[in-house]
């Protein structure tokens, strides 16, 4: 994701905050409704077949349908609409399926999505054994051990997809959102007058990476781009975390930037609503 890449996200997010006031649906939510519908019968994934008629010779799940990152995305939304409409099918899970993938993986997809315990990938896009890569960490949060997960799964998997999954009232961002408000009353009251506030204030992105707290140096920026873009509603603050984890990735990995180069990776940003347990796509 480049830098004009994450502003039209920005952007894309503030326009969809307008819409909402007069639309029913979010216009991703609508786009990925619409690619849904309009999938060509043809191009389908292969309805998993029952354990029974699975031969002990047949390649690993992942090598039966196409594995192009599109293909892959929409398999996996395909999922979360089954999941979501209380019609998920639990794929790949039998014994016969958890022994033929003894002798290898061959994910299609990696998943760096929040720890949660109300948004597990497999579940929510209704997925198999040897389906998806997940890492989650609280606030899909990146250090190095989740930078070398990723880089594992594009460099020695061959993931052809990359999902950053944010969620709805995601418990970090309220934490750091709660922090960084708090770091906000600290700077007024240590200022002496409105100029020094507006000099610090110009300088808050600095205060927040250099803060004692975790949460606030990875998660506070998204809340300060967020209120830098007028966006105040936590659900708009997991929305450019997303955004924000995505830039970070790719500027942090030379693995994942190659291979974007490459086009051999797609990256794809998304957010999950708990409430109606539908995926909500920020970026193809
Ligand atoms: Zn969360």
């Amino acid at each position: 994701m480049t830098q004009s890449d994450f502003e039209q996200n920005m952007q894309d997010i503030q326009n969809k905050n307008e819409n909402e006031q007069t639309a029913p649906a979010a216009p991703e939510q609508q786009a990925a409704q619409e690619s849904q519908a309009q999938q060509p019968a043809q191009q389908e994934p292969p309805t998993p077949q029952p354990a029974e008629s699975v031969p002990p010779t047949s390649p690993l799940p992942s090598e039966l349908h196409e594995s192009t990152a599109n293909a892959t995305w929409s398999r996996m939304l395909q999922g979360n609409k089954r999941f979501a409409e209380g019609k998920a099918e639990h794929p790949w899970q039998d014994k016969e399926t958890r022994h033929m993938l003894t002798d290898g993986q061959k994910p299609d997809a990696a998943v760096l999505s929040c720890s949660d315990s109300r948004v597990p990938p497999e579940i929510i896009f209704d997925q198999g054994l040897g389906d998806l890569f997940t890492v989650r960490t609280a606030g899909q949060m990146i250090d190095d051990a989740v930078i070398a997960s990723l880089e594992y799964a594009v460099k020695k998997l061959h993931v052809s997809l990359l999902c950053v999954l944010g969620h709805g009232r995601c418990g970090a961002l309220e934490v750091a959102e709660r922090e960084y408000n708090e770091l906000l009353r600290t700077i007024t009251a240590e200022a002496e007058d409105s100029s020094e506030t507006a000099d610090i204030m110009d300088d808050l992105d600095e205060r927040i990476a250099q803060s004692d707290s975790i949460v606030l140096r990875q998660a506070g920026i998204s809340v300060w781009q967020a209120r830098e873009a007028e966006l105040d509603c936590l659900d708009d603050i997991e929305r450019v975390h997303v955004a924000h984890t995505i830039e970070t990735l790719v500027d942090r990995s030379p693995v994942i930037q190659q291979a974007l180069a490459s086009e051999q990776l797609m990256i794809v940003g998304a957010r999950y609503q708990l409430d109606t347990g539908r995926i909500e796509v920020l970026s193809f």
